[in-house]
Order: C-alpha cells, then structure tokens, then sequence
C-alpha cells in the first residue's frame, strides 16, 4: 500500500471516521482528471474526490482567478449584463455563477449561525474582523 504523505486535505466523507479532520495521513494522491486537477482518495472510506469539492470552485470550467474577478464586480453592485460584457463570460454563466456564490453564502451563513451557533451580530463582527485581516494575506491570495 502507498504511504500516505502530509496533505492539507480532508476527508469530505460525513459518514467516514476521518470526516474533516487534517494530519491523519489518510488522504492520498489518486491520479488526475482530464482537466489536470489532481484526484484525492481517503485510505480509510476508499472514497475519491477532487480538492475543490464543497467549494464554489467546484465542477467550474472557470478558473479560481476568474471567478474571484467576477465576484469582485458582484461586490461592486455592476449589472450581470455589464460583468458579462467587460469580462467576455456569456450572459448565462455569469447569471449561474452568482446563483452559485449567492448559495455558497447562504451555507456558510447557516453554518455559522446553526453549527457554531454565532448570533447574527456576531457574524457581523465576524465578517468585519475578516474584512479588516484582508490585508494580512499573501499577495498571491486575491
Ligand atoms: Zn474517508
């Protein structure tokens, strides 16, 4: 059997024992897709999946750069018709991506306020404290 390497990913299996704990050396590498993105397997549930999985990246034929542009602009109140025209993305992509992103929030919202059980003031603060350490991230980051 392959010897499991320190990876900084997990386990997305809910059902599986190592279910989102990082440093158990359970997680491998597994081959590649067909668009190069490099394929994981859990040694322990024998599940496979991609490293985007249960993010906004995920099953996106858009590169993170460009999605993150795109959000930016959704951040700045533009149109969908003006974001598709100023970043040459079809009108329907950029309609479904910020279907995507609206959920994606939605799901981090309702983790914060059911899971970690954080009032919505809290979740205020919570977004302003992550707002004010933007800056403290690696200029590669964006
Ligand atoms: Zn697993």
């Amino acid at each position: 059997m392959r010897k499991a390497t320190r990876l900084d990913v997990v386990c997305p299996n809910r059902s599986c024992r190592c279910f989102n704990k990082l440093g158990l050396l359970n997680v491998i590498r597994k081959g590649k897709q067909k668009n190069g993105t490099i394929r994981y397997q859990c040694t322990d549930c024998k599940r496979t999946f991609a490293r985007t999985i249960n993010t906004l990246f995920f099953r996106k034929h858009l590169s993170k750069k460009e999605i993150i542009a795109i959000s930016k602009q959704f951040v700045e109140k533009n149109s969908f018709r003006g974001v598709a025209r100023s970043t040459g993305h079809h009108l329907d992509t950029v309609r479904k991506l910020a279907t995507d992103v609206a959920n994606h929030c939605e799901q981090i919202n309702d983790f914060l306020l059911h899971d970690v059980k954080l009032g919505t003031h809290e979740i205020d603060e919570f977004w302003s404290f992550v707002k004010k350490n933007k800056k403290m991230l690696p200029k590669n980051f964006s």
